[in-house]
């Protein structure tokens, strides 16, 4: 199968095809209908497999189909409709330079948020106005008790390398972070959650913050 014979819209095939990518690996062959199909989803895949696109399409995708993000007036606060935790700094400026390569002339706006560094540009950025916030949950909870950020409006969450993430510690900033949105109910949220091992603790996350989700192990 190739990319072309999967419906992500013109403007983002179009930027699939400025990357070069021809053929979907597993990951995206498999995770992509599902999430098209608004399905929430867990997916075991590894660093490498190509799941930070598997991920971006459908949410670039749907934003694009969806009324752009509300921003209120003089207020500092900004609405993302997506959010993608990832562990760290690193992976996070990754996951962000993809999916603004993947969101190029789509109108969808992607900022980053990490901790370790100055809040100040991250809080500038924001203030422009934010589709997909790309953070690290330690980060983000900041910006949350600063009132800078809203998760009222998020449609699309995902969590990467979930494994990683309750590794270094961050389960209670990730309960707090997702407690601020409405329920996992369908047609609400779509949620998904990548990790490259499903032990218990990933097993409750899961049943916890999915909605009659799919498996998927790739
Ligand atoms: P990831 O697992 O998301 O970190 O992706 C690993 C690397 O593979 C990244 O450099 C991607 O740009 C690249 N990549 C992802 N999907 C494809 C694809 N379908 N064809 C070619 N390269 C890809």
């Amino acid at each position: 199968s190739t990319f072309a014979e999967i419906d992500l819209g013109e403007a983002v095939n179009e930027n699939v095809r400025r990357c070069k990518y021809v053929k979907p690996t597993p990951v995206q062959r498999h995770a992509i209908p599902i999430l098209l199909a608004r399905r929430d989803l867990m997916a075991c895949a590894q660093t490498g497999s190509g799941k930070t696109a598997a991920f971006c399409f459908p949410i670039i995708g749907g934003i694009m189909k969806e009324p752009p993000s509300q921003r209120q007036r003089g207020s500092r606060t900004a609405y993302p409709q997506a959010l993608i935790l990832s562990p760290t700094r690193e992976l996070s400026i990754q996951i962000h330079e993809e999916a603004r390569k993947f969101s190029y002339q789509t109108g969808v706006r992607v900022v980053v948020a990490y901790g370790g560094a100055p809040i100040n540009q991250q809080l500038r950025e924001l203030e422009r106005g934010v589709d997909i916030l790309v953070a690290t949950p330690g980060r983000l909870v900041d910006l949350l008790e600063r009132a800078r950020v809203s998760l009222q409006n998020i449609r699309y969450l995902a969590l990467d390398e979930a494994d990683r993430m309750l590794d270094m510690g961050f389960e209670p900033q990730i309960r707090r972070i997702v407690e601020q949105m409405d329920m996992p109910e369908r047609g609400q949220r779509q949620t998904m959650l990548f990790s490259a091992t499903f032990p218990r603790e990933i097993q409750r996350l899961a049943s916890d913050f999915l909605y009659n989700y799919i498996f998927l192990a790739v």
